[in-house]
Formats: C-alpha cells, sequence, structure tokens
C-alpha cells in the first residue's frame, strides 16, 4: 500500500471550492487537546469570525462538527417537535431535503413550490402562511446551488415574522458569497458550510440561533431525539469558556483550517468578498456569452458563486464534463434532479471567484467544445 496522492485539480463545481494553500498550511499544525486552553481562545476567536461573518450579534454562534447537512439537521431537530406545522419552500434539491428532515421531526409540513432555476415565489408563500396560521416555522434556501437561483430571504424573513413564524434558512452557499445579513432581517436558525465561499475543506457547519430561537429550544416539551446536535447539551461545550463541558471532541486541525480561512476572509473584507464574487460571475457571463452558451436562470434571480449553464443540443453532458476532467484537471458540476443532463454548474466560490479560474474554465470549455462540436459535424 502507498499513501495517497490526489490528482491536482481546479475545483469549479457546487463545492468543494478550491482550499488556499494558508487553509491546508493551518490544517496540518500539531493537533493539541480540544480542552487546551490555546484551543478554547482559538474556539472564542472562530465565534467571534463567524458572527462577522454571519452579521449577527446572536451569543449561540459555532460551527457543528460535521458537514452542511449536520448544520441543517441540528436547526430542524431544534426547532421542531412532533406535531408542529413548518412551511417549506422547495425550489430545488435542497428545499426536498428538508421536507425530509422535518417529516423524521415528526412535523406537518406544507410545501410551496416554485420553478427550479427560478427564486422563491413569496406571494406563493404569502398565500401558504395565511392559510396555515398553525404553522411556526418557514423554511427555505437562500441560494440553491442545485439551480444557482437566489431567493429573497429578507422578505421572506419579514413574512415570517409579521405572522409570528420563526424561519430556517439554508446560507451553505451564500455565507461569504453574496450579502447577508442575519441580524438585519431578522433571520431564525441559521446553517451554512465550509466548503462553498468560505473555501475550506468540507466538513464543518457553522450556524447561528437568535435569541427566539434559543428560547423556542429552550420551551421544548420533548427532548431533541439526536443527543448529538441538541444544542441544550452543544451549547455547554461552544459557551461554556474555561468551563467548557465535554461533548464530544471537536475536529481540531479542521477548525484551524476555519480559522485561517475566516482570518484571511476578515483581511479581504466581507464587501469585497461579495464584490469579488459578483465581478468573477459577470467575467464569466462575458465569456460565456462569446462562447454562446446562455445561463439558465433570469438575470435578477441569478446566484454570482453558482452559474448553470444550458447546455447546447447535441452536445454530450457527461462527455464535456469527463474531457474537462482529463484533460484540463478542471471539475465543473453536472445537473440534478430535473436539471440533469440540462445544465452545468460552474461555482466561482472563494478562492475560485476570481479572473484565472474564469478564464481558465472559459479557454477548456472553448476547446472541450469545438472538439465536441467537430464530431457531431463529422458524424452528421
Ligand atoms: C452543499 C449544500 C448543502 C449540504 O452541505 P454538505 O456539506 O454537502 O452536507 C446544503 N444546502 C445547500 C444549499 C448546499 O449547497
Amino acid at each position: 500500500m502507498k499513501s495517497f496522492e490526489p490528482p491536482r485539480r481546479t475545483l469549479m463545481g457546487p463545492g468543494p471550492s478550491d482550499v488556499h494553500p494558508r487553509v491546508l498550511e493551518a490544517m496540518a499544525r500539531p493537533t493539541i487537546g480540544h480542552l487546551d486552553p490555546a484551543f478554547v481562545g482559538l474556539m472564542d476567536e472562530i465565534c467571534g469570525l463567524l458572527r462577522q461573518t454571519f452579521r449577527t450579534e446572536n451569543a449561540l454562534t459555532f460551527p457543528v462538527s460535521g458537514p452542511g447537512s449536520v448544520g441543517m439537521e441540528a436547526c430542524f431537530v431544534n426547532l421542531l417537535e412532533p406535531g408542529d406545522t413548518i412551511i417549506v419552500c422547495q425550489n430545488g434539491v435542497f428545499g426536498g431535503r428538508m421536507k425530509q428532515m422535518a417529516e423524521r421531526c415528526g412535523a406537518t409540513v406544507v410545501m410551496v413550490t416554485s420553478p427550479w432555476g427560478r427564486a422563491v415565489d413569496v406571494a406563493a408563500v404569502e398565500e401558504a402562511v395565511k392559510a396555515h396560521p398553525e404553522a411556526s416555522v418557514l423554511g427555505f434556501v437562500h441560494a440553491e446551488t442545485s439551480t444557482g437561483a437566489r431567493s429573497d430571504a429578507e422578505t421572506l424573513a419579514a413574512l415570517a415574522q409579521r405572522h409570528g413564524m420563526l424561519t430556517i434558512v439554508d446560507t451553505v452557499t451564500s455565507l461569504g458569497g453574496i450579502p447577508l445579513e442575519v441580524d438585519a432581517w431578522g433571520l431564525d436558525a441559521v446553517y451554512s458550510g465550509t466548503q462553498k465561499c468560505l473555501s475550506c475543506p468540507p466538513g464543518l457547519s457553522p450556524v447561528t440561533f437568535s435569541a427566539r430561537a434559543v428560547e423556542r429550544v429552550k420551551a421544548r416539551s420533548h427532548d431533541v431525539q439526536s443527543w448529538f446536535m441538541d444544542l441544550r447539551l452543544v451549547m455547554g461545550y461552544w459557551q461554556g469558556g474555561a468551563k467548557r463541558a465535554y461533548h464530544h471532541t471537536a475536529p481540531i486541525n479542521a477548525l484551524y483550517g476555519l480559522h485561517e480561512a475566516l482570518v484571511m476572509l476578515h483581511e479581504l473584507g466581507l464587501e469585497n468578498s461579495w464584490a469579488r464574487h459578483h465581478e468573477a460571475h459577470a467575467r464569466l457571463k462575458r465569456g460565456l456569452d462569446t462562447l454562446g452558451l446562455e445561463l439558465l436562470v433570469p438575470e435578477a434571480e441569478r446566484l454570482p458563486q453558482l452559474n448553470s449553464v444550458c447546455i447546447p443540443d447535441g452536445v454530450d453532458d457527461a462527455e464535456v464534463r469527463s474531457a474537462l476532467l482529463e484533460q484540463h484537471g478542471l471539475e465543473i458540476g453536472a445537473g440534478l434532479g430535473d436539471l440533469a443532463g440540462k445544465v452545468w454548474r460552474i461555482g466561482l466560490m472563494g478562492q475560485g471567484a476570481d479572473e484565472r479560474h474564469v478564464d481558465f474554465c472559459l479557454e477548456a470549455l472553448r476547446a472541450v467544445l469545438s472538439e465536441q462540436r467537430a464530431k457531431v459535424a463529422v458524424s452528421a
């Protein structure tokens, strides 16, 4: 047996995104104990940096030990009890996953569906909210990575608040990539991931809970069915300071990496990071225009960090993606669900949101598509 040597790749799919060498170096530093006073300091700094990134003063803000899906499940299992009603907005894959999680919590789920590739339809949500006064939570995805559509989190949260509902908001792909204002918009249970616009390896899920959400958790009449994700237990670990109670062993080296990624984001500035994603998207769009390729999502609802490109007629989806990978070391994403075979997903996330990545991707696509077209012309 030999050590594993990963091939060199450029990651421009729906995540994971390219990780900066500074983050990888940080992760290679010596492991220390998770109750070491030095580690307590690191945990506190990470929570502070996450508050800045989420734009919140929420005391309960920390990275869940697990990928985005674990942060997601942590929000659902803590905010929902058997018999509760939740309204879930679905305009892609991840709204569907919200439904599955809510059902496993014993909740009644009211779905509001919008077409894939479009933002969540606020008017339809408003109707559902009015028709279901018993609903206590509204769940939606801010940045739908399966399609590249951005929903209006601010308006949806305001609607929920007017009706006394809490919100569960998926910001896995939005954090660091587009404006996200947890406090100003009044979001309640918000989860994200490290592997998208934070340019960190997968495996951690930053979350933040409003005071209202924490009250709801404290007032539960049933224990959270998951021991690991029960916020009442995890709180003591992340908020206990020097008196932290052992809950689980935090993934020490992964947290070194997250800390470094957040320090880098802090150095760049959050607004500059949003601008960087926007500029990279504009450059990609201009290049796609010259290649005659179109984006799926209408301009006003587009995410800069995830671009769904319509696959032209006669072009073989899988062949193009494997040629990009084999000949250029470039990974882009395939379409999911209803969009399988219809779109490619080009991610411009974190470190990948720069001119170098955009130009490399456009050049590789140009080369592979001209090969494909030549083949089609020959066989025709
Ligand atoms: C990637 C993603 C997730 C899941 O994150 P994992 O780290 O893969 O578990 C959830 N929601 C959205 C919108 C995502 O893009």
